[in-house]
């Protein structure tokens, strides 16, 4: 299930307000509408309305592919810095809080990275994975 909720945010420029869908799950077979979304760099990212200034959203953001069978979780890197990232991974690299589930198995081996673009790009690395192997199996 792919959990989203609406936030105002206002600009730091401006001051102008805007609402954006605000995402910290995206399950790209529950929700391909959200993978098209953060394909196109539109995920957690704020515009402003009034005087154009963009920035993604300071927060996590866990992509899950069930078909392919991996997840990437972005996180900004201000966590590292500040050690707040290990409120999320432990210190054996990983992922707490995500159960051990025998029909998920790579839940133990997500892919870091620390920048939205760089989520995108893999994202689109592993679709053409996919495509190539399809293709060969086919
Ligand atoms: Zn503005």
């Amino acid at each position: 299930m792919t959990l989203h909720r609406y936030k105002e945010i206002q600009c730091p420029d401006c001051s102008a307000k805007d609402e954006v869908i605000v995402l910290d799950t995206i399950n790209a077979q529950v929700s391909p509408e959200a993978k098209t979304a953060l394909l196109e760099g539109k995920t957690n990212l704020f515009a402003c309305p009034r005087c154009r200034t963009a920035f993604f959203l300071d927060r996590p953001l866990l992509y899950h592919d069930m078909q392919i069978g991996y997840m990437a979780w972005y996180f900004p890197f201000a966590l590292v810095q500040s050690g707040k990232i290990l409120d999320w991974i432990d210190p054996d690299g990983q992922a707490k809080g995500l159960e051990r589930n025998p029909e998920c198995d790579y839940a133990a081996s997500i892919h870091y990275v620390f920048d939205m673009d760089e989520l995108v790009r893999y994202v689109r690395f592993r679709d053409v994975l996919a495509e190539e192997t399809t293709r060969a199996e086919g």
